[in-house]
């Protein structure tokens, strides 16, 4: 049945744009994005221009309006998530530009509640809870990597080292399927395991920032959950994986003002988007060659990303007029692989 409802998600590729509410203090009136048609399609007005010139047509697999609930963004993608208990490969990702919500998608506000997780944790106590419930036939082990790609550099977000320590990235497809051996593998036995997981990882996340979110917007943070099964009666086993991506804020950084760090961040970032941008295109063209070596970030996901695996990214934009540009660069990257 599970494999049913995933053949159902046409194509290996879907896009979800989901639009974040007005915050306290943004205007209201000014808002750029209009919803036309079905729910799939949006038009994007130009603020500078008047007309039909000025007003642009978007459309993606889905579109989330500012009012859609944290489980209502979960449950459209909660077969493709389950997929993985069958064995296939998963990527998620959240692009956008700082501020956008990639990361109230992905994990949920600070300290959420039940009511308010992200992606990340439903997921992960999703697959568990299941896992659990098919125990009388399929034996599951589900266990958790979770690191950050900072300027290049590979970083354990719950290893107890907790160090600087660049880890290596293993390319071949190994017995084990890991793309980076070297990040700690924790096993998850219980919901609160879960939730002391995630609140490491994020803890970790913030490590030589002034605040976190001056270094999450200009990281990739990847958790990745393993999923390992042994079928009960016949000794089949069957392994499948879930990379869950918040992605670097995607606002083009000014050249001529950036210097020093800032400056090789900025490149690091632009270079690893667009390797992404560039891989995703490639597989919507079904291409022969696809160029995952450009990036850590794509070298990674590699075996996640492409043949059976299911992608599926959300492109988080703004609803106010002065994040114009940068929605418009957001929607762009979208719809070239949509
Ligand atoms: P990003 O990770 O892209 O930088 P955040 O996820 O940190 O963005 O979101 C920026 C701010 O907007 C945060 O204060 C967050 O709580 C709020 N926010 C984002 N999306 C939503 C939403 N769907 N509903 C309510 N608040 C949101
Ligand atoms: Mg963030």
């Amino acid at each position: 049945k599970l494999f049913n409802e995933v053949q159902e998600l046409k194509g290996n590729i879907r896009v979800h744009c989901r639009i974040r509410p007005f915050l306290p203090g943004e205007d209201q009136k000014s808002t750029i994005i209009q919803y036309v048609g079905d729910d799939n399609e949006l038009i994007l007005t130009n603020p500078t221009k008047q007309g039909k010139e000025g007003k642009k047509l978007f459309k993606f697999n889905k579109i989330l309006g500012p009012a859609t609930s944290q489980d209502e963004v979960f449950r459209d993608i909660q077969p493709l998530i389950r997929s993985v208990l069958d064995g296939y490969n998963v990527c998620i990702f959240a692009y956008g530009q700082t501020g956008s919500g990639k990361t109230y998608t992905m994990t949920g506000p600070d300290n959420a509640t039940e009511k308010y997780w992200g992606v990340n944790y439903r997921a992960l106590n999703d697959l568990f809870h299941i896992s659990h419930s098919r125990g009388d036939t399929i034996k599951y082990e589900v266990s958790v990597q979770m690191i950050e790609i900072y300027n290049e550099q590979i970083r354990d977000l719950i290893g107890n080292s907790g160090s600087e320590k660049s880890l290596g990235i293993f390319n071949a497809s190994q017995p084990n399927g890991l793309a980076v051996p070297d990040a700690t593998m924790h096993p998850v036995n219980s919901s609160s395991d879960i939730i002391e997981l995630m609140r490491t990882g994020i803890e970790n996340r913030s490590v030589g920032a002034t605040t976190l979110n001056e270094r999450s917007s200009r990281s990739h943070s990847i958790v990745t959950i393993h999923v390992q099964g042994v079928d009960l009666k016949t000794g089949a086993t069957l392994r499948g994986t879930l990379h869950l991506v918040d992605l670097a804020g995607s606002e083009r950084v000014d050249r001529s003002a950036a210097t020093g760090d800032r400056l090789k961040e900025a490149q690091h970032i632009n270079k690893s988007l667009s390797a992404l941008g560039d891989v995703i295109f490639s597989l919507s063209q079904k291409n022969v060659h696809v160029p995952y070596r450009n990036s850590k970030l794509t070298q990674v996901l590699q075996n996640s990303l492409g043949g059976h695996a299911k992608t599926l990214m959300f492109v988080q934009v703004n609803p106010d007029v002065s994040s114009y540009a940068e929605t418009l660069s957001t929607l762009k990257f979208a719809e070239r692989v949509t």
